[in-house]
């Protein structure tokens, strides 16, 4: 794989903003280790090996004005994340002491990097393909350690590697097709036609193998999201706190959260629940009650997962006999809260009600049925993939909407064959599966896919 030069020098902040005991500024490009040296006080920088670290000062050219004290890595090319030469200036943390750096190393060549761009160069230099790229993402996002794994896999290049085998093995197929074609007096059309049906059913296969991850994927990357509801009093906000205690609570930097659309996530046994509406728990009691139930509705008809409490120590109301039904064709749990006191539900009334579920019995005050509350979630969601975190999880929608297309023309090929149609026509719907496959990949992506894929990245990343 050539190493592609053509491009300019970029620079970026590539530590999160704000107050940290070090911060790093990232240069990559064919001028990255010339343009450091420009501002760089200490061992000339053209000279020392690459992957060396060196200390010394960030120099003004211009007024000769000390910047920073500094320790700087000099990586070249091709052995570095971007495939071309790097730089990186570790510099004394703080937004202002760094943006000064970063605006001296714009000012003496270098080129502010977009979001994602570091990224972005790796792809386009060959040395990671889309899915690891999209698994960057991911691992800058991850919300828990299995959401990390699933990262992590998919850096290492397994699900590139998957998709990789499959086009091998449909490429292997039209090679034969085309033979096929070019020598027809062979008169091998039902050999060729059978060879393809057979390898259109069994890659199929491993496509629905595939795509029944994702839905696992999916909650891993972006989270369950979970309505707690119930009505006043019943013990939601105890749950919640519970729920949100110490180690839990999953930090996000998530734009645009208002106080409005609370959203909070938590760690509950590896599943990453994203609890919505939580500001509509703590406001039933005020006067904004209204607001709170009509939203509470919305959150509701979105959620993956409903958490239903009801109060066992007082008889069931119209409300929760409402609640009950509202939520009756959702993934939900029924919480039997308070059974610390004289039970006055029976669960037979629930049964009544229509309820499938097992309720789980809980006192929040006594602490106790919470880890059955724990058990039972992640029961749900991952009862099926306990001891698989090395297997390869579809996670975006990108990779599943191509997944799904290329499944749609295996099906095309397959009703084609079985209609007899001639062997030159289903041999185009058997390349369009390839080419879907290789989407996924990058192999085969248009350019404002790769665009649009990488704006979404942090910037510095
Ligand atoms: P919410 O209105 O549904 O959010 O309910 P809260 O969590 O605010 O709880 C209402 C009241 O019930 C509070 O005084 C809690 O301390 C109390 N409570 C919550 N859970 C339990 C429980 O398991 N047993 C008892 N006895 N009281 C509880
Ligand atoms: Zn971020």
């Amino acid at each position: 794989m050539p190493i592609v030069t053509e491009y300019d020098t970029i620079a970026a902040i590539s530590t999160p903003p704000g107050e940290g005991a070090i911060s790093i500024v990232r240069l990559s490009g064919d001028q990255a280790v010339k343009i450091a040296e420009h501002v760089f006080k200490g061992t000339n920088l053209l000279k020392v090996p690459s992957h060396t670290i060196h200390y010394g000062h960030i120099v003004d050219p211009e007024t000769k004005r000390e910047l920073d004290e500094v320790m700087v890595s000099v990586m070249r090319a091709p052995k570095t994340f971007t495939r071309e030469d790097v730089v990186e200036i570790n510099c004394h943390g703080g937004i202002v002491p760094t943006n000064k750096i970063l605006q001296l190393l714009l000012a003496v060549g270098a080129r502010m990097a977009e979001p994602g761009e570091f990224t972005k160069r790796a792809f386009l230099n060959g040395r990671i393909d889309l899915t690891q790229a999209e698994s960057v993402m991911d691992l800058i996002r991850a919300k828990t350690d299995r959401s990390m794994q699933v990262a992590l896999n998919q850096l290492d290049g397994n699900l590139q590697h998957l998709i990789h085998n499959l086009r091998h093995d449909i490429s292997e197929v039209l090679v034969q097709v085309e033979v096929n074609i070019d020598y027809p007096e062979y008169d091998e059309d039902e050999i060729t036609s059978k060879l393809m049906r057979e390898k259109a059913v069994e890659v199929q296969a491993r496509i629905d193998a595939l795509l029944s991850t994702a839905q696992q994927g999916k909650i891993l990357r972006e989270g369950l999201a979970t309505a707690i509801v119930g009505r006043p009093n019943v013990g939601k906000s105890s749950l919640l706190n519970y729920l949100l205690h110490e180690d839990k609570a999953i930090v996000t930097d998530v734009a645009g959260t208002t106080r409005d659309v609370l959203e909070e996530y938590v760690n509950v046994q590896g599943v990453p629940l994203k609890l919505v509406d939580t500001a509509g728990i703590h406001d039933t009691e005020d006067k904004v009650e209204k607001i709170g139930v009509a939203r509470s509705r919305q959150a509701l008809a979105a959620a993956d997962l409903i958490i239903l409490v009801l109060d066992a120590s007082e008889p069931l109301t119209a409300e929760d006999q409402a609640l009950i039904k509202d939520t009756q064709d959702q993934k939900r749990l029924v919480i039997l809260n308070k059974t610390d006191l004289p039970a006055r539900i029976d669960q037979s009334e629930l049964a009544a009600l229509g309820v499938k579920e097992d309720p789980i019995l809980t006192s929040i005050k006594d602490q106790s049925g919470l880890a059955a509350i724990e058990q039972q979630i992640k029961d749900l969601f991952f009862g099926g993939i306990e001891n698989r975190q090395q297997d390869i999880l579809v996670s975006n929608n990108r990779q599943i909407g191509l997944l799904q297309q290329a499944k749609a023309s295996l099906t095309d090929v397959i009703s084609g064959l079985d209609a007899q149609m001639p062997i030159d026509l289903v041999q185009i719907d058997m390349t369009a599966c390839w080419e879907k496959l290789g989407e996924i990949t990058g192999e085969n992506a248009p350019d404002e896919l790769i665009t649009q894929l990488f704006s979404q990245f942090c910037l510095g990343k």
